[in-house]
């Protein structure tokens, strides 16, 4: 979807990240990320992109010719970054619903703002066409958790990316 936004012919992904990254909304990083997940899999789709129902058809420069950023022989893949929060309390985990198509109705961890100085871990996740690079922290509260006892984890309605995420951690 990017490679169309900005109209990228025959680039590298290094410079497709370099595009994602300034276009990112660091304020809201994890929405800014749901939202483009929700576009490319509702309105800018590898075929027949329905540019017309699109809230970025105004600043899209690759709308005209939309179908030439998807005639490549290769799977397309869009890459992501998003930061989870890792709150443990009296032996109990913070999770909160998913919002956004990925994952509806499960639990996840809560999004977070990266500071450098929380860093726990990284890994990456697929997730349809979303090469997803996940960072995680340490977060200190969480008001709105769903707190979920650690050992009783495997039976909670946690993502596939939550369970990484958590085997990344408590390794
Ligand atoms: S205007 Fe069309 S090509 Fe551009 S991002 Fe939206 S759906 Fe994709």
């Amino acid at each position: 979807m990017l490679k169309r936004y900005f109209a990228l012919l025959h680039v590298k992904d290094k410079t497709v990240w370099e595009y994602a990254q300034k276009f990112l909304n660091h304020k809201d990083t994890r929405s800014h990320n749901l939202a483009l997940m929700d576009l490319g899999s509702l309105v800018c789709l590898p075929k027949n992109p329905k540019c017309e129902e699109c809230p970025l058809q105004k600043t899209c420069q690759g709308k005209t010719e939309a179908e030439l950023y998807t005639k490549t022989k290769k799977k397309e893949y869009e890459s992501l970054e998003l930061f989870y929060g890792i709150c443990i309390q009296n032996e109990k985990i913070a999770l909160t619903p998913a919002t956004g198509n990925m994952y509806k109705g499960m639990l996840e961890l809560p999004a977070v703002d990266p500071i450098e100085e929380d860093f726990l871990g990284s890994f990456k996740h697929a997730y349809t066409k979303y090469r997803l690079h996940v960072k995680l922290y340490t977060l200190d509260s969480f008001e709105d958790g769903i707190w979920v006892e650690t050992k009783a984890l495997h039976s909670a309605p946690i993502s596939s990316l939550t369970k990484k995420a958590l085997s990344t951690v408590f390794k």
